[in-house]
């Protein structure tokens, strides 16, 4: 989907809702700024918000960032005891046969599956490696082309947001998405934080935290990690941290061979 589509369909929408909803609107007004403001402004497409995680930092056994992403968000941390799917293989780089010795182990999983921790072990050297896996903001989101109702859309800054009003549960994002990055809500929701507004029956993923990014925050998962291993930032100016790394370390994308393009790359896979 193209920029002029999705502002377009953004105008419509404030336009619809300010006009239709009334006094409705301004109860849902914390979850409009989520969608259209950054700083009171529109969020900029100079910016590309992403990440640069450091797999070598990263311990087995932390979950610190799963637990920040939880409180953050209102999520309940628990499981509903589904097994998530593994991660496509070949991981990261594509390619017959390109990762073979890299065997996912074990998979942990918020129930809302916003952020999980995923293990890998090296079957010949025995090499062990445990990132965090969440949405991955990309920047040509398959997630965002099948959705029938616009509701997953892309911010001209690259965070990747549901529009739980436009959503209506049909699951087709959670299909499209190689990273098994979204999840549905089954259940009623109660306790939600304000600034993060949930429901059920919708589809919902990692928000790049995009409501404390707004307000010049850290995402939370970034702020919790003991081990300074999630590194935000601006990856489209030149003078920013992440980009400054990005540019003097290896680091990767996962699936980079699906060419989308995702805002979070892994370092030391
Ligand atoms: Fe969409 Fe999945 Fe990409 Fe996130 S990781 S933008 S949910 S396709
Ligand atoms: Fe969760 Fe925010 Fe981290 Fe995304 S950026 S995984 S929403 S804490």
């Amino acid at each position: 989907m193209n920029g002029r589509k999705i502002e377009s369909i953004d105008t419509r929408r404030r336009s619809f809702l300010k006009t239709s909803f009334g006094a409705a609107a301004v109860a849902i007004a914390p979850g409009m700024l989520l969608f259209d403001t950054a700083h009171g402004q529109p969020a900029s497409a100079k910016v590309r918000w992403g990440m640069l995680i450091d797999t070598a930092q990263c311990k087995t056994g932390c979950n610190e960032c799963v637990a920040a992403c939880n409180r953050e968000n209102g999520l309940s941390g628990g499981t509903n005891g589904q097994a998530r799917s593994p991660l496509p293989n070949p991981l990261p780089h594509g390619g017959e046969g390109a990762n073979d010795s890299l065997r996912e182990t074990h998979l942990k999983s918020t129930d809302s599956q916003w952020i999980r921790k995923v293990e890998l072990k090296d079957a010949g050297s025995g090499r062990e490696l445990s990132l965090p896996m969440m949405c991955q903001h990309c920047e040509h989101p398959p997630c965002v082309d099948v959705c029938p109702t616009t509701a997953s859309f892309k911010r001209a800054d690259g965070i990747v947001l549901v529009d739980k009003h436009r959503c209506i549960g049909c699951r087709y994002c959670m299909m499209a998405c190689p990273y098994k990055a979204r999840s549905f809500v089954h259940e009623p929701l109660h306790d939600q934080n304000p600034d993060v507004p949930r429901g059920k029956g919708t589809v919902e993923a990692c928000t790049l935290c995009v409501h404390r990014v707004d307000q010049g925050k850290q995402p939370a998962c970034a702020e919790a990690c003991p081990n300074k291993a999630i590194l935000f930032g601006d990856l489209n100016d030149p003078e920013s941290e992440i980009a400054r790394k990005v540019r003097s370390v290896a680091s990767v994308q996962v699936r980079a061979d699906l060419r989308l393009n995702p805002g979070i790359r892994y370092q030391g896979l």
